[in-house]
Formats: C-alpha cells, structure tokens, sequence
C-alpha cells in the first residue's frame, strides 16, 4: 500500500510518499511560497535532490506539481497517481467535533470551516490542501490526522480556563492541545523500545523544537499537555512566549498602542528564545553564544530548562507518579545540554540521568539514557510524525 502524507502550510505544502509494507518513504519533499512564487524540492532516497523554481500561484498548482514529480520519468518514484492508495492530511484542529482521525468529506471539510476563528493560521491551508486532493483525486480515499485529537479525552477540570463558563459554552475557548500526533507516536515507540504495553505506562513526553509541548500521559491516554486554546500556552518556544501573566497582554498593548494583531505577532513570532535572547530562536545559537559568554542567550536557556522541569513536577502530581520521561523533536532529540539541564536536580523526583550516555547518545533510534539509581526511566526517542499520518491513513482505510 501507497500513502501520501501531505502537510498543508499557508505558503508551503510537505508531502511523504510511504511504501507501508517496508515503512519507507519513497519520495519526500515541500512546495515553498506559494502564492509568492513557488519552488519545490524533491528528494528520493539514493537519488540526488532535485529543486525547481515554479510559479505556484494556489495550492492545487502546488499538489499538481507534487503529482507531477512522483510520476516524473527521471524524478517519480510511480508511474501514475492511480498508485497511490490513500491520502493522510496532517491537521492541526479537530475542534470539539473529530475526537479521532477520520475519513474526509465535505461535512469535515464544512465543520472545518466552522472552526477556522479558532484555527486562523492552520486551518485555511489544511482545508485548500483537502479540497485540491478532493478536486484531482477524487476516487483516492483521504483521511485526516488531528493534532488535537490525542487530547479528546481530557477531563474538563483540566481543559476548561478558569474565564466565565459562556466564553467555553458560546465561543468555544478552552484549551485543546496540539503536537497530539506526535506525543501519540512516542508514547507507542517508547513502550515499545521497553517492551512494556504502553498501557501500563505514565509517562511524560517532551516535544522540544522550534514549538514545545509537554504532555502526561496514562497508559496510553493524554491526560494532560502543555499547549491551549492555541499553541502558544506552556514552555517559552523558539518566538513563542508561553505562559505569561495574561494581563501584561493588555498592559503592554495599551502602553505601546499595539492592535491585537500586532500584539499576537509580538507573542507568537517576536518571543521566546528569540525575544529573551534578542539574538535567535536556533537553540544551536543560542547554545553557541552562552558558551562565548552571551548572558541572554544564558538566560534563554535557563528559563527553556527551568520551563519544562515545572511541566515535569506538576505532571508527576497529576499522574501521581511515573515510569517514563522521554525527550523528542529537534531540541530534544539532539541538543544533550537541554536534556542534562532540565533533568539537574530532579533526584529528588527520582529522575536521574546517565551524563555520558546523554552526550554520546545514538541519534535516530530510540535510546536509554537513564542514570544509576534513577527510578524513572529517561528516553530520546525520535518522533515521526509523517508515519503516525500514514499508520493511521492505513489503518482508517483498511
Ligand atoms: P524542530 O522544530 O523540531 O525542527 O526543531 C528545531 C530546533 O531544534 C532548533 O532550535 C534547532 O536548534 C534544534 N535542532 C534541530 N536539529 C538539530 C540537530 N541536528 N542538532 C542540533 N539541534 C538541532
């Protein structure tokens, strides 16, 4: 079976071709600027890749492209789109409706639509990517991914802000979670890697990269994440804030005569490590500059660490205990200093890590980097976010 795994961005559109029977990808690569230009780079395993400067006006033009260099006589890896089985749609929001992934149609798609006031950046693109597949491959089965839907089974004690009950009731505003698909992935390649049934396992999982959630997990079930009504709750991200007083929200905008736009775009995108730092929101930089003696970037370390330590403690409480930390996404999977200064000072917690084997770790598989006398057991584990779509499109399809 064939399954192409598209992610749908405002100006870019990812796509992965899996053969589900090896669990290869055959074909991976993004359209980029589209409505702004456009280029693609295409890559095929063992082949050189292969970058074109197109006019992408629209994102059919985009999928048009995508299907051209698959079934391209010297790019393509098929020799029709009729090849490909099914379709997997990565998509940020479920909304209160899709508690898992399902099959798309246009009821989705209307419901989608419904929700865009709450999904302004992700749901757009992700509803152009289903229509244009709908459009050119009308007979091909698709399925939607929700990174929310992990989350659909959290308690509302837990899901509910402490804001008059009407905004959650009328407007929908209450905290839903994101990065679900691959907290979800981790938890299974976690258990796996420890022959545990994952069912029989607390954990909490770290996604660290340029975004970062945290989420506690029970026995296979989020019970608890770090991200909100948005992706902007929870740890200082790359340009993201994270958890802030929320009335320095209307302080700053009152003082600066900043619009709500431009006050969203100073937390979303001038945040974080960037905005502490005042340098990068690249942990590899910021790494590089505290090591030169950079106080900010210091300081846009420790407040990262001391960040996701706060999310541990209060998710052992809420587990009330824990068998499992893992670490995964960009940061977390390959920058050791973060793993060695988030776990410092956790023995009382009963989390100790192995300092060695945390800084000549194997990349790319999961890995153990567990210390003497730590009761928890402390994992990397390298998401795959791609896959859970496919596995899932499989699945649904099957
Ligand atoms: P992501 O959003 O998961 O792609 O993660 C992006 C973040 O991960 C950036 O802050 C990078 O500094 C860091 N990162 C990604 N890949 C690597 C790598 N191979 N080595 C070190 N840091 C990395």
């Amino acid at each position: 079976m064939k399954i192409l795994v598209i992610n749908s961005g405002s100006s870019s559109l990812k796509y992965q071709l899996f053969d589900m029977e090896s669990g290869k990808v055959l074909a991976k690569g993004g359209c980029e600027r589209i409505g702004a230009g456009g280029s693609v780079t295409h890559k095929v395993p063992g082949r050189d890749n292969y970058t074109v400067e197109v006019d992408l006006p629209s994102h059919d033009k985009a999928l048009e492209m995508v299907f051209s260099l698959l079934t391209d006589k010297e790019h393509g890896v098929i020799s029709n789109v009729s090849e490909i089985d099914a379709v997997g749609h990565r998509v940020a929001h479920g909304g209160e409706k899709y508690k898992k992934s399902s099959l798309v149609d246009i009821e989705m798609i209307n419901y989608l639509e419904t929700i865009i006031p709450i999904n302004p950046l992700h749901g757009p693109p992700a509803i152009k990517g289903m229509r244009a597949c709908l459009r050119m491959i009308p007979t091909t089965p698709q399925v939607a991914v929700f990174d929310t839907s992990f989350y659909s089974d959290i308690e509302d004690y837990r899901y509910i802000y402490a804001l008059p009950y009407e905004y959650y009731e009328n407007d929908k505003i209450r905290r839903y979670g994101f990065h679900g698909t691959s907290h979800r992935y981790v938890s299974i390649k976690t258990a796996e890697a420890l022959g545990v049934p994952v069912e029989n396992l607390k954990m909490i999982t770290c996604h660290l990269g340029n975004g970062s959630s945290i989420t506690a997990i029970d026995g296979g079930r989020a019970i608890d994440t770090s991200m909100g009504f948005t992706p902007q709750e929870g740890i200082p991200m790359g340009t993201r804030s994270g958890n802030i007083d929320p009335t320095v929200i209307p302080y700053v905008m009152k003082k600066h005569g900043l619009t709500p736009d431009q006050m969203e775009d100073v937390l979303n995108r001038q945040s974080g490590l960037l905005g502490i730092s005042g340098l990068s929101n690249d942990f590899r930089n910021l790494l590089a500059a505290s090591q030169d003696g950079n106080g900010r970037a210091t300081l846009a370390l420790k407040m990262l660490a001391n960040g996701i330590k706060k999310y541990i403690g209060s998710y052992m409480a809420e587990l009330n205990g824990l068998d499992v930390l893992v670490f995964t996404a960009g940061i977390g999977e390959n920058q050791y200093e973060i793993r060695r200064m988030t776990c410092e000072n956790l023995d009382a917690l009963g989390i100790v890590i192995d300092e060695e084997k945390n800084k000549n770790f194997e990349r790319g598989v999961p890995f153990d980097i567990t210390g003497k006398g730590s009761k928890v057991k402390v994992m990397i584990v390298p998401t795959d976010e791609e896959y859970m779509i496919a596995l899932d499109t499989q699945r649904i399809v099957k």
